[in-house]
């Protein structure tokens, strides 16, 4: 089987409000999808999605991803897109870096491979059947008050894991956030307050040493080295998310002690090829891990939780829906949704979500 044809959608995702994180310097309002489309010669069609969550979230955006297409495409027409393993070789050779490029492609690719073998994708990862994976709401920052007020608006959809923006550079505000969100969420949930790297150290331990909850905390610095060096002077478990770029800082993150947790993220990784290794590496160590994807629609999200859903169940946490947040939906009715707190992976072979053809413009580019 050989990939003839590559088409590369770019759309519009707007969201339903207003969302900030990182203390409030970050403000979100509109996600840059970028779809790709694979044709083989077997008439297998695949689809994968990348978006980043904005451009001041990673080192990514919609419009890098579209140009690292276009140097890529020429390498992969005629390549059999069963492998994605070899695939995903080739394209870092031709594109050194660059993984949120990479992983549409991968998706698509897995998408064919399982439509192929007849298996979802969760099957051909290794997961079992009726597997139901738990979802976890995420809080924007802002008052205690404010924030409690979007819990209660997530328990009501049946989320009992919540993921909490906080961090910033008033310290008593971020204590008062953290105990007072911890003291007050329904009896039963479980929350993470997530700092998306806003603290210096000394102000993680601060706080860290002044609340009394003991909740994981996640990516409370920019770098690595900065949340090791917090890790090993606090009592609150860390998940790492930002900073993991790849399977080297896995390894040195291990090494350094720096976390019990991951964020496993398929955009950040290069796709589902690259992100189960990080998984499996993850898995091996004990770690915890939510399984999700940067951003995007459900069709990014259901690549993502096929990921999820074959992972062990001791070392699985929550993964998130973005789509929850969107205000398009560009495959109705199709992949993951939230029913009550949790979702069911799709059945059918392959990803087992297809974009309605008249909610997509015409492609920006054709590679053929
Ligand atoms: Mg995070």
């Amino acid at each position: 089987m050989k990939i003839t044809r590559i088409s590369v959608y770019q759309v519009d995702l707007p969201l339903k409000y207003p969302y900030w994180l990182s203390g409030g310097r970050l403000k979100f309002e509109m996600l840059d999808a970028t779809l790709v489309k694979i044709e083989t010669d077997a008439g297998l069609i695949g689809w994968g999605e990348g978006t980043p969550w904005g451009h001041t979230y990673l080192p990514a955006h919609g419009g890098g991803i579209r140009a690292g297409l276009a140097l890529l495409a020429p390498h992969l027409i005629g390549l059999d897109p069963r492998s994605p393993e070899a695939v995903s070789r080739i394209m870092d050779v031709q594109l050194p870096g660059h993984p949120y490029v990479k992983s549409a492609v991968d998706v698509a690719c897995w998408d064919i491979l399982g439509q192929s073998a007849g298996m979802p994708i969760w099957q051909l990862l290794g997961g079992e059947a009726d597997q139901q994976v738990l979802i976890n709401s995420s809080i924007s920052t802002g008052s205690p008050q404010d924030m409690l007020a979007l819990i209660q608006a997530a328990a009501d959809k049946g989320y009992t894991v919540h993921s909490a923006k906080v961090g910033g550079t008033d310290v008593a505000l971020d204590i008062e956030r953290i105990d007072t969100i911890s003291a007050a969420v329904p009896a039963g949930h479980k929350i993470t307050f997530d700092v998306n790297r806003a603290w210096q150290p000394a102000v993680a331990i601060e706080v860290l040493n002044s609340v009394s909850a003991r909740d994981w905390v996640e990516q409370p610095c920019e770098t690595l080295a900065q949340c090791a060096h917090v890790a090993g002077r606090v009592s609150n478990p860390i998940m790492l998310d930002e900073c993991m770029s790849g399977f080297e800082d896995h390894l040195h993150a291990w090494k350094l002690g720096a976390c019990e947790g991951v964020k496993v993220k398929p955009n950040r990784l290069g796709g589902l090829t690259r992100a189960r290794q990080v998984r499996d590496f993850g898995v091996s160590v004990g770690w915890q891990l939510h399984v999700e994807d940067v951003g995007g629609s459900v069709l990014a999200d259901t690549a993502a939780l096929h990921l999820a859903a074959s992972t062990a169940a001791p070392n699985r946490l929550a993964s998130w829906l973005c789509h929850d947040h969107l205000s398009v939906d560009l495959a109705p009715g199709q992949g993951v949704r939230n029913q009550g707190g949790h979702v069911e992976l799709p059945n059918q072979p392959g990803l087992g979500v297809v974009p309605e053809a008249d909610l997509l413009e015409e492609p920006v580019a054709v590679y053929s």
